[in-house]
């Protein structure tokens, strides 16, 4: 298992000789002691990836393309392994992580595709006196800050299409999740990528290294998944270097069900949409808006399937629900779900925290919550589906985009009209209609207003590590 930092090819130990402790949030035991980069060591990351930066761009894209193929090909040879691994750091059910490894991978092999894809433009002036070229253009040195919640997909999601279009990066990978983006970097080193064009940088300093990074000019570019809050700060220190920037932030995702809808395929829909990664996914179902007639039967059969599932340590093949990240995650889920509670709202099953070892919280299902109530106003990021009963497309709507959110929604109804209406009334990047899963990496993910600005995966995601360049020309 690689502890180091990977600056230019090489794995070097933090400059200060400084670690931090990686937990298992199944024991909240020490797993490993990984290397703390500080503000030097991320400025030495910069330097390698900015002098790998004209080799990387001058690569052919073939070349390019054939890399992240082998990168693909590599993971999905070692797939059981790095479940293992995501599922000891991050917790998450040994399924879920599996799941990850296959998506993860995925981003690799489309993005080996998108590769030797690239276009530009053609075009006669308006006025006849020239043409209009338009070529496209590595965006430079990016920096790349990844959650723990999807560590390898998250990653690869960014890797893949950066170094499709020959820039070279740093990640920052989460601190609680760093191993599984060491285990990458050692794919990608393996697969061919040059030294220099991927290093990682474990911190415990987030804020100081990728401040640090966005103050060097030779950094072009910033893609950060995360929160909201920590995303807005990132864009205000963008914003001093006018780094080009693409934000994947937090997710309030309304789960919409009409009356009409076929209620087992919503049953099915919503255990996926809430229970996929334990409910630790931005795109996860954070409100459930039910139609009258169908609410009560709704609520009594998604809380007798979050009731069966099987809570235990991530890495055991048993379980279908693991720990949550740490401490502060449950803490956050806990009080969320007694402010409900004491909101009025109903515990149709789980609603309250076990005893320790282990950051665990049951399957919880609430029925009846207040529509003020602080749970449909946050991301959860754990276990709990929050119901509320709407009557009539109207109020759905309302509901559904009464949020800063705008990541992703779910809507199922029997009437196929009236899902595209809806879907394009709600304000969300992405509609899932009549089902609970739309992450894919041809299609493009991202989120309207507060949930972010930009796409990552489909050509659209090659296209936020290019930069089109006109030229006017005679001839
Ligand atoms: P987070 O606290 O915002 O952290 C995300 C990353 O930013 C981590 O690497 C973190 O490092 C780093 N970071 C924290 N503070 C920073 C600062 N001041 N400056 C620079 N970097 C900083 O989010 P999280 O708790 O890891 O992840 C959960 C969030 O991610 C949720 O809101 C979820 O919705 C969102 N998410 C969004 C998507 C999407 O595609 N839209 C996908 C997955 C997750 P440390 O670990 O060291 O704090």
């Amino acid at each position: 298992m690689e502890t180091d930092l990977f600056i230019a090819g090489k794995w070097v130990p933090a400059s200060s000789g400084n670690r931090f402790d990686v937990l298992d949030p199944a024991t909240g035991d020490t797993i490993a002691s990984v290397a703390d980069g500080g503000e030097a060591d991320a400025i030495a990351a910069v330097e390698a990836a900015a002098a790998a930066g004209p080799g990387w761009a001058a690569t052919p894209p073939r070349v390019r393309s054939e890399v992240l193929r082998r990168a693909f090909e590599l993971i999905t040879e070692r797939a059981a392994d790095l479940a293992k691994l995501i599922s000891l750091e991050n917790g998450k059910a040994l399924t879920d992580a599996k799941g990850e490894v296959t998506y993860a991978a995925e981003f690799f092999r489309w993005f080996a595709e998108e590769a030797v894809r690239g276009d530009g433009a053609i075009a006669t002036a308006p006025s006849g006196a020239n043409r209009i070229l338009v070529v496209r253009q590595p965006v430079g040195v990016c920096v790349l800050v990844t959650p723990w919640n999807f560590p390898a997909a998250m990653a690869t999601r960014k890797i893949g299409p950066a170094l499709a279009a020959g820039c070279t990066v740093i990640l920052k990978p989460a601190s609680d999740t760093p191993l599984t983006a060491l285990a990458m970097a050692a794919i990608l080193a393996e697969a061919g990528v040059p030294d220099g064009v991927v290093n990682v940088l474990p911190s415990r300093s987030s804020g100081r290294v990728v401040s640090a990074m966005l103050r060097d000019s030779r950094v072009r570019k910033l893609s950060f998944t995360g929160s909201t809050e920590v995303g807005r700060i990132l864009l205000a220190q963008a914003a001093e270097n006018v780094v080009n920037t693409s934000m994947e932030l937090g997710g309030n995702a309304p789960f919409v069900v009409f009356a009409d809808a076929d209620l087992d395929a919503a049953i099915e829909g919503a255990m996926i949409a809430k229970m996929r990664n334990g409910g630790e996914a931005c795109t996860a179902a954070n409100r459930f808006f039910v139609e009258a007639p169908v609410a009560g039967e709704f609520a009594r059969r998604l809380a007798q399937r979050m009731s069966e599932l099987v809570v235990g340590p991530g890495t055991d093949e048993k379980t279908q629900v693991g720990p949550l990240v740490n401490e502060d995650t449950v803490a956050k889920v806990d009080s969320l779900v007694r402010g409900a509670l004491e909101g009025g709202a109903a515990a149709v099953t789980g609603g309250s925290r076990p005893a320790g070892p282990g950051f665990y919280y049951p399957p919880t299902v609430l029925s009846g919550v207040a529509a003020d109530a602080p749970i449909l106003r946050e991301e959860i990021f754990g276990p709990v589906a929050p119901i509320v009963t709407f009557t009539g497309e109207e109020e759905a709507v309302r509901l559904a985009n009464d949020t800063e959110y705008g990541l992703v929604a779910y809507v199922y109804t029997g009437d196929l009209a009236r899902g595209l209406r809806v879907s394009e009334a709600i304000e969300a990047g992405m509609v899932g209609i009549n089902r609970g899963l739309v992450s894919d990496p041809a299609a493009p993910f991202g989120g309207v207003k507060q949930s972010g600005i930009g796409r990552e995966g489909g050509h659209e995601g090659l296209l936020e590590y290019l930069e089109s360049k006109y030229i006017a020309v005679n001839w």
